[in-house]
């Protein structure tokens, strides 16, 4: 994988944790893709003990990562979703309406582009990509990693944006206080019993693109209903990145997050 800076700043190689499986003919991102299937399959214990190996040395780091964010007062957040759920543009008006009161940092994950880094950049928050290339997920090396380009300072909030998919980054711990999961209204409302794991984990769900309730399907209540068969502390916030609708709830617990840690 791949760090840069917007901005064509110089590429770094990073190697996913696990990466060095990939050429005893394990496809990695399968293997723990489809979690409890192996569970099930005898004839597939190696791909189980694989997978174990990949997840606590990645559970280590995180806890490395996490004691450097409580070191340094820094409130971190992995921002998780299918893709086109609407996570850079709340970022962005997020960046754009609380960057005068609290101090911010930014990593973008995707497999590939600048794209979503370029637009953090335009708000003038440090800001650093990680191109995974085939990877789904960020894992907690990348982020160790890109800590010592980003070097965040001391009593800020820490965004992290995952890679859009709702599978793999539900098992990848990466350090984080708060982990998020967003929907949006323009998906199916039964995505939090087509994804436990994810919603199992997160401890926020935001429900984002509201203004567009009335030209779509979703039910806020069944999804909400599914998501806390689930995990029945999640927290929901719903919201519109677009007109601003719902943002303030959102923005208060980021104050409050932010504060917690001075
Ligand atoms: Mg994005
Ligand atoms: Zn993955």
């Amino acid at each position: 994988m791949e760090l840069k800076r917007p901005g064509g700043g110089e590429a770094i190689e990073i190697s996913a944790l696990g990466q060095e499986h990939h050429h005893h003919g394990e496809d990695h991102h399968h293997s723990h893709g489809h979690h409890h299937h192996h569970h099930h399959d005898e004839g597939h214990h190696h791909v189980i003990d694989l997978e174990q190996d990949i997840l606590s040395a990645n559970n280590l780091l995180a806890e490395r990562n996490n004691g450097y964010f409580e070191a340094k007062n820094i409130f971190a957040l992995n921002l998780t979703s299918s893709p086109g759920s609407g996570k850079t543009s709340l970022l962005e008006r997020t960046l754009k309406d609380l960057g005068a009161e609290i101090r911010f940092s930014v990593i973008e994950g995707d497999q590939q582009t600048t794209n979503d880094a370029d637009r953090i950049n335009a708000t003038k928050v440090p800001v650093i990509q990680i191109n995974t290339g085939q990877g789904c997920h960020l894992d907690s090396n990348m982020i160790h990693r890109a800590m010592r380009e980003l070097n965040p300072p001391e009593n800020s909030i820490l965004f992290i944006e995952n890679v859009g998919n709702l599978v793999c980054p539900a098992l990848f711990q990466l350090g984080e206080e708060v982990r998020v999961v967003i929907i949006s209204v323009t998906e199916g409302d039964d995505k939090p019993l087509k994804y436990p794991d994810m919603f199992a984990s997160a401890d926020i769900c935001l429900i984002n693109k509201i203004d567009l309730l009335p030209y779509v399907d979703f039910d806020v209540n069944k999804a909400k209903e599914f998501a806390g068969r689930v995990n029945p502390k999640l927290q929901f916030m719903e919201l519109s990145a677009r007109t601003g609708e719902g943002m303030e709830a959102w923005y208060e617990f980021l104050r409050v997050g932010n504060k917690n840690h001075k």
